[in-house]
């Protein structure tokens, strides 16, 4: 009989933790905190990790169940990273056991322990290095592969070739056998010598790679907010340089996973290092992969998107977050974690700097700057001779519109193209038109389980809901008065890039969506043509704002901004200013002089002009005091009791029954609104309402959050519907 307990973290939504049984005749030195077990959990078989070994239990042994199986010799985790997770828990009031699978990739939480894949390395053996040229004219492609290795200064792995254009795998398989190139098996090592810039930093990128590498022994939160093309990149790869030379490691998280490809590619031809990658582009193995060789040690820099800031590191040295006001940071489901502020966290458990970079950084960030929490480091001028891009709004009341497009916005783009220069029109939405409508009874087509309208997809010849993913055919008749007389209303991307194309059919028009770029390499492909140069014309949403640089474009129009005046969440203008700006980066980045036009019907808008005339500081400045004033984030903290089900009474007896709750749990501090429906009440079928928490101190709204979860957790009413918590929500 084991004098001993496992108390086990268990993949499961509930807050608490599980005590089993050691596996029978197992020793107590058979189990280390941190390990992954297999457990059986009502009828099913479920990960968890020891969290702790403890010679007692509240329950009797007869309660109790071994674990099925011990998964790990050795820890998967450590102490140090335990200890993050669990704050994580803690902090987002969020079951530890789901916290912790959501901290491995999908092999891991699956209980697989794969090892490190080895690469294989290919080199000219001595044999191979002494052979005379001659002797091969007969084989052109083993020459060619022999030249190549030749020229090569380290042996090299399969993506080396991957650049030739023709079949190289059987001569290269003919000379190993031959004996002429060695196949060795090694860890992946970088191979390539890099290249250096032949610029030097400006001043002020150097003070800021000088503050930050001053600071490397100890936690530090910086917070680099230079325009777009002021070189933040330059400023990172310097900072990465330095450390990865005093051996160690940088984690460095990214919003989008189509801007990973042409960051690791800018990081390869400039650093000597052992880069992994991982984003929900890559398959399973490949984000196992990439977890695992940081852990190890055996890669020194990890660029991943979100979900990397879990990723344990061996030997810590900088943590760096691009695009910090990136909302796709934050995760929308499940556990709601905000990866900026876990990145922070982070850096201080190891020790180390973290690196926030950004050109709009986010109002949260900006107040902690104020707070003396976060330091500030500028980057106040774009780079050799780029200058400000010119910024104006377009007064379109009561001009004539082709598709929404103003006669001014149209000629400029015309003048752009004959100048032989690029255009980038960002829209909205993608899609044709957000609305199919009846010309002769006014019916619209509406998703059946949400409260949406149906977007027109032209391409696909389908009616798309962008809440559930419902499909339907478009149909040629009015389902209600059966006229043929439906008309698309609004605009899409779509749209916008059938009016251009009409309006200038000489010139190239490419649209970038999450429609357009599906399809693997779509986005690349894109990008390629944009810079091959030439007139061309750019349509696209937001996934057009992050990041890309397009030298050639001198012109963005923004053809709907109206929308995001008049919003009712909070954070819309902060989210409509980062827009703009990010938006206006993409224009000019080189020599040439970049414009910006706006359209809108609100050319008096007060923040449109506060941004346009004196920029995003200055918009930020005045939307944190109106902050301030209304008592809203970051000035209060808030949290969100989300509640949905397919039944709606079933949601609104659950909140009743939270209320009650609520009146009982003493709380001075806490304000709470509602219960409100979310400003979509049906999604998907389901029936949604929200409670909002509110404090104007964040240790009340733990404390009362604390107190109220396991008694919401044990209402009769919470078993009929779903629930969650959103600690910090960024939507309401
Ligand atoms: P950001 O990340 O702020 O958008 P980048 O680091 O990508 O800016 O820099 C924009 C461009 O300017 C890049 O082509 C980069 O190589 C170049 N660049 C960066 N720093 C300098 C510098 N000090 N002098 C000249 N060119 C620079
Ligand atoms: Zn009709
Ligand atoms: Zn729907």
């Amino acid at each position: 009989m084991s004098d001993f307990y496992l108390n086990i973290a268990v993949d499961t939504p509930l807050h608490r933790i599980f005590d089993y049984l050691p596996i029978k005749n197992s020793a107590r030195s058979d189990y280390q905190i941190g390990q992954r077990v297999f457990v059986s959990f009502g009828r099913l078989k479920k990960i968890g990790v020891i969290l702790n070994i403890s010679s007692s239990t509240e329950l009797s042994r007869k309660q109790l169940k071994p674990i099925s199986q011990l998964i790990d010799r050795q820890p998967l985790i450590s102490l140090d990273d335990l200890k993050l997770y669990k704050w994580a828990a803690n902090y987002y009031h969020h079951p530890i056991g789901e916290v912790l699978a959501q901290a491995f990739p999908k092999q891991l939480r699956a209980g697989l322990t794969p090892t490190i894949e080895l690469t294989t390395r290919y080199a000219l053996s001595k044999h191979g290095l002494t052979l005379d040229e001659n002797s091969l004219k007969r084989s052109p492609r083993q020459l060619g592969l022999w030249h190549q290795l030749k020229n090569a200064d380290a042996p090299v792995d399969r993506d080396f070739f991957s650049t030739l254009d023709w079949n190289w795998r059987s001569p290269l398989k003919s000379m190993i056998e031959k004996g002429w190139v060695t196949a060795s098996q090694e860890h992946n090592t970088a191979t390539h010598s890099p290249t250096t810039p032949l610029f030097d930093p400006n001043p002020a990128q150097q003070t800021a790679i000088d503050s930050i590498a001053k600071a490397l022994e100890g936690f530090q939160v910086f917070l680099l907010d230079g325009v777009t093309g002021s070189g933040k990149t330059e400023v990172y790869l310097r900072l990465i340089q330095h450390v990865i030379s005093a051996g160690k490691q940088v984690l460095i998280l990214l919003p989008e996973i189509t801007l990973t490809p042409q960051l690791a590619q800018r990081f390869r031809q400039r650093l000597t290092a052992q880069m992994v990658i991982s984003h929900s582009g890559l398959n399973d193995t490949q984000r196992a992969q990439a977890w695992l060789r940081l852990k190890e040690g055996l890669a020194n820099i990890l660029l991943g998107t979100r979900s990397a800031v879990f990723t344990p590191m061996r030997t810590p040295g900088l943590i760096i977050m691009d695009e910090e006001h990136d909302i796709s940071f934050k995760q929308q489901e499940g556990f709601r974690y905000s990866a900026r502020d876990i990145a922070v966290m982070r850096a201080r458990d190891y020790s180390i700097p973290i690196v926030l970079g950004t050109a709009t950084p986010s109002l949260e960030s900006l107040y902690n700057v104020q707070q003396g929490r976060f330091k500030q480091l500028v980057l106040p001028e774009r780079t050799a001779g780029a200058s400000h891009p010119d910024i104006r709004l377009l007064d379109c009341r009561n001009q004539t519109l082709d598709n929404h497009l103003s006669q001014s916005l149209l000629k400029a783009i015309g003048k752009t193209l004959e100048r032989n220069e690029q255009v980038i029109l960002f829209v909205n939405r993608r899609g044709f038109a957000p609305v199919l409508m009846c010309h002769s009874c006014g019916w619209v087509a509406q998703c059946r389980r949400c409260d949406s309208r149906l977007v027109i997809h032209k391409n696909a010849n389908l009616l798309r809901c962008h809440h559930c993913g419902v499909e339907h055919a478009i149909p040629n008749t009015c389902p209600s008065c059966q006229q043929a007389e439906l008309f698309p209303l609004g605009l899409g991307t779509e749209r916008v890039e059938e009016t251009l194309s009409s309006h200038f059919p000489d010139t190239p028009v490419s649209r970038i969506d999450r429609d357009s770029t599906r399809q693997k390499n779509a986005m690349q492909s894109v990008i390629d043509k944009v810079h091959e140069g030439g007139a061309q014309i750019l349509v696209g949403t937001q996934m057009l704002a992050k990041g890309h640089h397009f030298p050639n474009v001198t012109l963005v129009g923004i053809v709907d901004i109206d929308a995001g005046l008049f919003s009712c969440d909070f954070r819309a203008s902060e989210r409509m200013a980062q827009l703009i700006t990010q938006v206006a980066g993409r224009a000019g980045r080189e020599e040439k002089l970049g414009r910006v036009l706006i359209q809108t019907h609100h050319p008096e808008h007060p923040l449109l002009n506060t941004l346009i005339t004196h920029g995003y500081t200055r918009f930020a400045k005045e939307a944190l005091d109106e902050r301030q004033q209304a008592q809203l984030p970051p000035y209060h903290y808030q949290a969100l009791l989300r509640v949905n089900a397919i039944n709606e009474q079933a949601v609104l007896n659950f909140l009743n029954d939270a209320k009650e709750l609520i009146s009982t749990i003493q709380a001075p501090l806490i304000q709470i609104l509602g219960p409100v429906p979310a400003p979509m009440l049906k999604r998907a079928g389901r029936f949604r309402y929200q409670l909002l928490i509110e404090s104007a101190q964040r240790k009340p709204r733990h404390q009362f959050l604390q107190q109220l979860l396991p008694k919401l957790e044990k209402l009769k009413s919470s078993r009929k519907v779903r629930w969650s918590i959103d600690v910090d929500p960024i939507d309401l």
